[in-house]
């Protein structure tokens, strides 16, 4: 079904039947200026009085054959199934398009339901299969839909034409469209208002800016929101989570998508949304292999210089901003700079690490209190700001120390001395929530050694407590198929994504072209394979050869024989063809035999 609307003025349409059904068809016709005919020995009232009034010409009779040839469109609505038969039959036969009230195996074309607002219309169809869902969706939105609309549609229709009268490229008119619908459409409410004169005026002289495309979005003036004084400039720290992306926050999210610029550290790189626009600025001020980290007083300068030229500014930083990421120092720059700013919280990698590691950070009973310690601070000096003793001999409870992994020697052995029993359970994480996860658990005295035999390096956190004996039972990560692999893959498999995130993978799904965020997100940690659906896919991934995220020598499910030919063209190393009409379950399973993991 392909729907069109149509321009029926003054075209000839003949209505065969004289109900309610019938009368409906005629005025709707009538109000669109077609010229109309209506055929039937006995019609209601209405249809008389319209005759009478001239604005339909009526035969009061029975329908004669081949009468339907020589009219645009013809509709049958008799309650006499033999007649609609007749009136189809002829028209069908001379190529007229003819609907049948009612019937729609003998209808050339439906009529959708319609909610209409002055000029607007919003069409609603089944294909004639769910005809009561479509009348109750329509009834929805004639609800929804106030009659604001019409008059909205019109000011639209009138900025338009100014629009176009400034004789501007596509691109520039429509950043003007996009500045009026942002500033009159509440999507989520879906009301609409008409904007005033002068705004319109100011849109439409406003400088087009080709930097920053979305700028707009957040104009104070036109959406009253928060970020007024230092010229729009705000400052987001957001807390990006311990490092599987869904970790992020919705609020976290969305101060990215609004972002003008984004200062990121290396551990919170996974978060950065792949679609991010390319127009945003990205920053990386962590740890990149081979340079060493931006110290920490320019990245306040950095972010207080972007918030003065008036960017929407996202301070990105790993697991929650507060707990140990210096965050509480950025903001106090900021504040002291009097740049706006707030903080939007994140999951801290010491809570879901453990979580990732089958170690549940309290538990009733075992364990009542949970301390979160920075290991390497703590170490330093006479150690006077911490109380071992006291840790040392709080048996139910939880220690996690952050930046563990040098520290970890001295830690034990502090706490040991101060009283702890050596064998109360122990664990390390490394890259807790990633398909890089690696952890060892132990009991506290032993775990220095475990840490060191399996090379356990930084961003490592130690868990110490009773609950760390369940890490075997409750490994709810480990026993997904998928555990352990980080997959790339397009936007065009979005669904397939889906599936494979279900099962366990960390799925990185790259927008075609690829953007600067979605290289950044590839980079942040090893890709252990690919799963590609055409030759153009084959072609973009190959383009990313020297990410170092991605190998083309890790392996590639290629779906369909002309994507694995692409990939051997191209000198991927291991292309594995599996069929496109692959069940999503036996993709799955091929997967997670590819690999030793662990
Ligand atoms: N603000 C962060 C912590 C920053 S300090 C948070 O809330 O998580 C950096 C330390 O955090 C690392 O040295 C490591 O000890 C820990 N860490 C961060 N991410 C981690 C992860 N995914 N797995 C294990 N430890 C992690």
């Amino acid at each position: 079904m392909y729907p069109v609307m149509l321009d029926v003025t003054d075209r000839r349409c003949l209505v065969v039947g004289g109900g309610g059904v019938a009368l409906r068809k005629v005025q709707g016709l009538v109000e669109e200026g077609a010229a109309v005919t209506v055929v039937a020995p006995e019609v209601v009232a209405p249809l008389d009085e319209m005759a009478a009034k001239g604005e339909i010409e009526l035969f009061k009779r029975g329908y004669r054959d081949g009468e339907a040839v020589g009219f645009a469109l013809v509709f049958a609505a008799t309650d006499d199934r033999a007649v609609n038969e007749r009136v189809f039959g002829d028209a069908d036969d001379a190529g007229i398009w003819v609907n049948v009230a009612d019937v729609p195996d003998i209808c050339s074309f439906h009529l959708p339901a319609r909610v209409r607002r002055g000029p607007l219309q919003l069409a609603f169809g089944s294909q004639g299969e769910a005809p009561f869902a479509v009348a109750r969706l329509r009834r929805l939105f004639e609800g929804r839909l106030g009659p604001e609309w019409a008059e909205w549609l019109g000011a639209a229709a009138r900025f338009r034409n100014a629009v176009r009268d400034l004789g501007l490229n596509s691109t520039d008119s429509n950043e003007k469209f996009d500045l009026f619908f942002d500033a009159t459409v509440d999507g989520d409410r879906l009301v609409a208002r008409v904007p005033s004169e002068n705004e319109e005026r100011e849109w439409l002289h406003r400088a087009v800016d080709h930097r920053r495309p979305e700028e707009h979005r957040g104009d104070p003036e036109s959406t009253g929101c928060l970020e007024s004084g230092s010229g729009g400039g705000f400052v987001s720290l957001v807390g990006s989570g311990p490092g599987c992306p869904g970790l992020l926050t919705v609020r976290g999210l969305e101060r990215l998508q609004d972002a003008d610029a984004v200062v990121f550290d290396r551990l919170a790189s996974v978060a950065l949304p792949c679609d991010l626009a390319p127009t945003v600025e990205l920053h990386p001020v962590g740890k990149v292999a081979g340079h060493h980290p931006i110290p920490q007083e320019e990245i306040s300068v950095l972010l207080v210089r972007l918030a003065r030229e008036g960017k929407r500014v996202v301070r990105l930083k790993g697991g929650d901003p507060y707990v140990f990421g210096r965050g509480g120092e950025e903001a106090e720059e900021l504040e002291a700079a009097g740049i706006p700013f707030e903080v939007v919280p994140g999951v801290t990698s010491g809570v879901a690490a453990l979580a990732w590691a089958g170690i549940p950070a309290t538990h009733r009973r075992e364990s009542v209190r949970l301390t979160l310690l920075t290991a390497h601070e703590a170490i330093k000096g006479d150690g006077e700001q911490v109380r071992w003793d006291l840790l040392a001999q709080d048996h139910n409870a939880t220690l996690v120390g952050y930046m563990g992994v040098t520290a970890l020697p001295n830690v034990v052995e502090r706490l040991v001395a101060a009283g702890m029993n050596p064998q109360t359970p122990a664990a390390m994480i490394e890259q807790g929530t990633t398909a890089a996860q690696r952890s060892v658990v132990s009991t506290v005295s032993d775990l220095p050694r475990a840490v060191r035999d399996a090379g356990l390096e930084p961003p490592a956190l130690f868990a110490i407590g009773p609950t760390v004996r369940h890490a075997d039972r409750l490994d709810w990560y480990g026993a997904r198929p998928l555990a352990f692999h980080r997959l790339l893959m397009t936007a065009s498999s979005a669904e397939l994504a889906k599936v494979l995130g279900h099962q366990g993978a960390d799925v990185v799904v790259v927008p075609m072209p690829v953007t600067p965020a979605a290289r950044v997100v590839m980079a942040a940690l090893p890709l252990t394979g690919c799963v590609v659906r055409s030759r153009a896919e084959v072609d973009w991934l190959d383009e990313e050869r020297e990410n170092p995220g991605w190998d083309p020598r890790s392996p590639a499910w290629c779906l369909g024989g002309e994507t694995a030919e692409r990939a051997h063209e191209r000198g991927w190393r291991r292309v594995i063809e599996v069929s496109d009409e692959i069940g999503c379950d036996d993709l799955v399973a091929q997967i997670a035999s590819s690999r030793e993991v662990g």
